[in-house]
């Protein structure tokens, strides 16, 4: 069976599509045959190199299929169920993994970085790993969900706290994690302000955002300023980093929240101290959330509240213009990998 790895760290020449031996399910285990795999910016990462990875490595942290085994003591699927791979877990024994916070799990990894990626043509996965897909979509757009919108949920909902009629600024909606945010806000009743760039405005009101911020030709805190009477937004969810900061940190409201959870552009952001007591501010980091949530958002695309959003589809075996396509930012939504080549 094919899986797509790394043996070193570089450009796109890195990636590898490796025959491996086909992996036999554990008694806990269910062997799926992989149909389609979300790209995350992570892949690009990885692909590039940081401290702490150990090579070869199979990448993906989203994948979507349909059970063909199971080990002997499966109990919750059968063969032929949909199925979506979780993108990260804890080591599910301490405090923090059984209080449903395994994200601050002290051994918390994601898949594709510290575990074994899912951008493979079979996966043995344990039984609580994998999760049932919505009978109402596709798994290309399964394959968009998991680990974006579990990064949004747990920002919106669980840092930032939405409730019905806050004013959310999400700041590069055109993202997988920007476009999950964007409905999820709208879904608890926010009224939702979204910045793009200037190609990507309409489709970021089609996927509900009240508002667009051209985030090229305007100034975003200015923007904001006007539309909320000068109030500023109660949350704004960021993920682009030093290029926005700034921005980010004006457009907040008193008592505002802005909720960080990624810094593609630089990590380094200048705090007023000032403004942030006198103005009751929240700064928040976040990064992705407990499993069990994926249950919850999972229900709200089956009841066709929330869709996964997908710009853009290419067999595994052209995973490196993909890569390539993902590091131009032409995407609205999410890349994927078909499996089914
Ligand atoms: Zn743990």
């Amino acid at each position: 069976m094919k899986a797509i790895r790394i043996h070193a760290h570089g450009g796109t020449d890195q990636l590898r599509i490796d025959d491996l031996p086909e992996p036999k399910p554990g008694p806990r285990q269910v062997l799926v045959e992989v149909k389609a795999a979300g790209l995350n910016h992570l892949d690009i990462w990885v692909r590039n190199g940081f401290p702490g990875l150990h090579l070869p490595l199979t990448l993906g942290a989203d994948a979507s299929g349909v059970v063909k085994e199971i080990g002997s003591g499966v109990t919750q699927f059968a063969v032929g169920d949909r199925v979506l791979a979780q993108p990260g877990y804890g080591c599910g024994s301490c405090e923090e993994c059984l209080s449903g916070r395994e994200h601050y799990c002290s051994k918390y990894g994601i898949v594709g970085e510290h575990h074994s990626g899912v951008q493979a043509q079979l996966l043995a996965l344990d039984e609580d790993k994998v999760i049932r897909m919505p009978s109402n979509i596709g798994f290309e757009e399964g394959a968009a969900i998991p680990l974006v919108y579990l990064t949004a949920w747990e920002m919106v909902v669980n840092k930032a706290r939405v409730r019905p009629g806050d004013t959310v600024l999400v700041v590069a909606a055109s993202s997988g994690v920007g476009s999950a945010a964007v409905q999820i806000a709208k879904l608890h009743g926010a009224q939702v302000i979204a910045t793009a760039g200037t190609t990507k405005l309409d489709k970021a009101k089609a996927h509900g955002a009240d508002f667009v911020i051209d985030h090229y030709q305007q100034d975003i805190a200015k923007e904001i300023k006007k539309i909320t009477n000068g109030r500023g937004a109660d949350i704004v969810l960021d993920h682009v980093g030093k290029a926005t900061w700034q921005a980010s940190t004006r457009s907040l409201a008193k008592g505002g929240k802005l909720v960080v959870c990624g810094a593609t552009t630089g990590h380094e952001g200048v705090v007023d101290l000032r403004f942030l007591y006198f103005r009751q501010q929240a700064i928040l980091g976040s990064t992705m959330g407990p499993r069990g949530d994926l249950f919850r958002i999972l229900q709200l695309v089956e009841a066709g509240k929330l869709r996964g959003v997908v710009d853009k589809v290419y067999p595994f075996t052209e995973v490196a213009q993909a890569h390539e396509y993902l590091e131009t930012g032409k995407q609205f939504g999410k890349v994927i990998l078909n499996f089914s080549v």
